[in-house]
């Protein structure tokens, strides 16, 4: 068994990375390692905030590792929330950072009366292997519903309604969700590549 480590303290992205990954690898979060640093996002890119976190771990403990980083775009919203998605709801007046309920709140207020709901998650995973740098994306698309549905999963998940199946990311099992998710497609991209 292959062992990775993931840049995140994040204990269900750590599940659902395991999950996708399947039983060939061992995937270590930064507990794991000893590391309980904040590390800091800064860039204005999904692919420079996964770089940095993954250039830290790399950088201060010697070690390969991956990380990712995702955006909700949404078409009307000209591609907001975009490098902000986990902060949305607190840069306008709701709540505190990765308050979901917040975020969820402010979208659908910023939402109210357009009629083009598309959207799409898009997921950069930064891996560092021997300080050799490489990026994958993954994207889903599919459109911002009108009120929560589903009590599944995690941050935007009820708001957000995949592309040809009707149901919300909230609505699904893990297993379906893990089918077609941004994250699955970037770490399916992540694998080839560590299998090649
Ligand atoms: P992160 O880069 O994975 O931390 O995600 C940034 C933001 O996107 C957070 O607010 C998450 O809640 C949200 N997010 C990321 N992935 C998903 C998902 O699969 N479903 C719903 N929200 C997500």
């Amino acid at each position: 068994m292959r062992e990775i480590i993931m840049a995140t303290n994040n204990a269900h992205k750590l599940r659902e990375i395991q999950q996708i990954l399947g039983s060939g690898y061992r995937v270590r979060g930064l507990a794991d390692i000893g590391c309980t640093e904040d590390i800091p996002e800064t860039s204005d890119t999904l692919e420079g905030n996964a770089l940095e976190k993954a250039r830290y771990v790399w950088q201060r403990y010697g070690l390969s590792c991956f990380s990712d980083d995702t955006g909700l775009e949404v078409e009307a919203l000209d591609g907001e929330p975009g490098v902000f998605t986990a902060r949305f709801g607190a840069l306008n007046g709701y709540g505190d950072d990765h308050d979901s309920p917040a975020n969820i709140r402010c979208l659908l207020d910023k939402m109210q009366g357009q009629s083009n709901r598309r959207a799409r998650f898009r997921t950069v995973i930064a891996l560092i292997e021997d300080g050799h740098e490489m990026l994958f994306e993954g994207v889903v698309t599919g459109s911002i519903v009108r009120e929560l549905r589903g009590t599944d999963g995690f941050g935007y998940d009820p708001v957000f309604e995949a592309e040809d199946t009707g149901l919300t990311f909230a609505e699904m099992g893990p297993a379906e969700k893990n089918r077609i998710s941004h994250r699955a497609r970037a770490t399916r991209q992540l694998i080839d590549y560590l299998q090649r």
